[in-house]
């Protein structure tokens, strides 16, 4: 971070939509972790902290009068939790701007931190507002974007505001620059051979990043059910799993792009089959293509396992976006798992790994080897989007 933040007021945008238990305690603080060091140095350097963030989805979810739940998506619930975190006393606002926020903003000190009320309070703030984001622009001198999971939405807090500051003026946190350099690392000359590794329910949510990709990778590894919509495309038998009818031809294009770009484009070759839908279900192993009539491809065989782990030890930049099977049933998550190994053991040996995007994401959480790759996003579709090539908002509404 560059500003110089000596007597400063510093507008920040965090991310702290943190789950929530029914009274109100937050059961993972990751995303409130994630902002420490830039608040920390914001706060050492001798400036002041006004904090924006939204938390859930306050307008989806109306009171029976109409009316938003604000004892429900108050970010008050954050507050004592970040005041021990930062070991500073965090105030709070019950209004995101206002005469109130107005004043508690002028009145703030150096080192203190001061949470404004959730963003999506107000209307404005989904809708990229001017007016909105004008006045949240008065409470601060400079504007620090650190929340790269909404860096996709072009909202108030998120975007529109950064244009009421001057270059020198506004800057990204240390998690924000963290999370681009990452992405452009793959993006960007990376060191080759480069593997993607993509899986997940379905292609359909991965057309435009399974198209790009084609067009830079050495290798692609699909899994998870994606995968059988292209095995039932080349005429395989994919008994009972999840098929999207109207994309076969699509996988088909896919394909026949990888062949002519030279793109190694794997299928799993062999996968683990279940009777029903159920971690419970009576499984077995089919090769892919062949995969018997009431059956269904629920994670990636031992062999696709073997295979996939082969080619990802020996590549030097990894990404990887969704599971290879349904990971939250512990008898189809070897797949995943010894993809994440792979990926983890790869990293140990000097390549670059990058897991984006939702699920896989929790996958590496949950297997206990998010410290093993060299960048865990934790901004989901935010993290889709840039990787699709798309120039997100909140990015370029600091760089210019
Ligand atoms: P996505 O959000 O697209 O990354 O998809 C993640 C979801 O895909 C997870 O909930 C997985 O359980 C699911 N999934 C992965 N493999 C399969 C499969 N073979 N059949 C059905 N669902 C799957």
């Amino acid at each position: 971070m560059q500003i110089d933040y000596q007597g400063k007021k510093a507008l920040v945008r965090v991310d702290f939509n943190v789950p929530l238990d029914s009274n109100f305690n937050i059961t993972d603080d990751t995303r409130i972790r994630g902002a420490l060091p830039t608040l920390r140095h914001i706060l050492d350097k001798g400036g002041a902290a006004i904090l924006m963030s939204h938390l859930g989805r306050p307008t989806r979810k109306l009171l029976p009068d109409g009316s938003i739940d604000k004892e429900k998506f108050t970010l008050h619930h954050v507050v004592n939790h970040l005041s021990e975190l930062l070991s500073v006393k965090v105030k709070f606002c019950d209004e995101l701007v206002g005469d109130k926020a107005r004043k508690m903003a002028e009145e703030l000190q150096p080192g203190e931190v001061l949470v404004l009320e959730n963003t999506r309070f107000e209307p404005g703030e989904t809708k990229g507002d001017e007016t909105l984001a004008k006045q949240l622009a008065e409470l601060g001198d400079v504007y620090v974007n650190d929340a790269f999971g909404t860096a996709h939405r072009a909202h108030a807090s998120t975007t529109t505001v950064a244009q009421f500051f001057g270059k020198g003026e506004k800057e990204f946190g240390f998690l924000m620059d963290a999370e681009v350099k990452a992405a452009q690392k793959v993006l960007n000359n990376p060191q080759r051979p480069l593997t993607a590794i993509i899986g997940g329910a379905k292609v359909s949510d991965k057309i435009l990043l399974l198209e790009r990709l084609i067009d830079f990778v050495n290798n692609l590894l699909i899994g998870g059910g994606m995968a059988y919509t292209f095995l039932k495309a080349q005429g395989g038998n994919v008994g009972n799993s999840l098929v999207e009818e109207d994309k076969q031809e699509l996988a088909l294009r896919l394909l026949e792009k990888a062949k002519k770009q030279g793109v190694q484009l794997l299928l799993p070759e062999d996968s683990v089959i279940a009777d029903k839908f159920d971690n419970a279900a009576r499984k077995d192993t089919a090769n892919s293509l062949a995969i018997p009539d009431g059956w269904m491809g629920l994670d990636i065989g031992e062999k696709a396992r073997k295979a996939y782990a082969e080619v990802i030890r020996n590549s030097k930049t990894i990404l990887w976006n969704g599971p290879m099977g349904v990971f939250e049933m512990e008898n189809f998550a070897n797949g995943t798992k010894s993809v994440a190994e792979a990926v983890a053991s790869a990293t140990q040996n000097g390549a670059f790994s990058l897991v984006g995007g939702g699920d896989s994401v929790a996958a590496v959480n949950q297997m206990g080897l998010a410290d093993e790759i060299s960048h865990v996003s934790t901004g989901g579709g935010a993290m889709l989007e840039f990787l699709e090539g798309k120039e997100l908002p909140g990015i370029k509404a600091i760089k210019g």
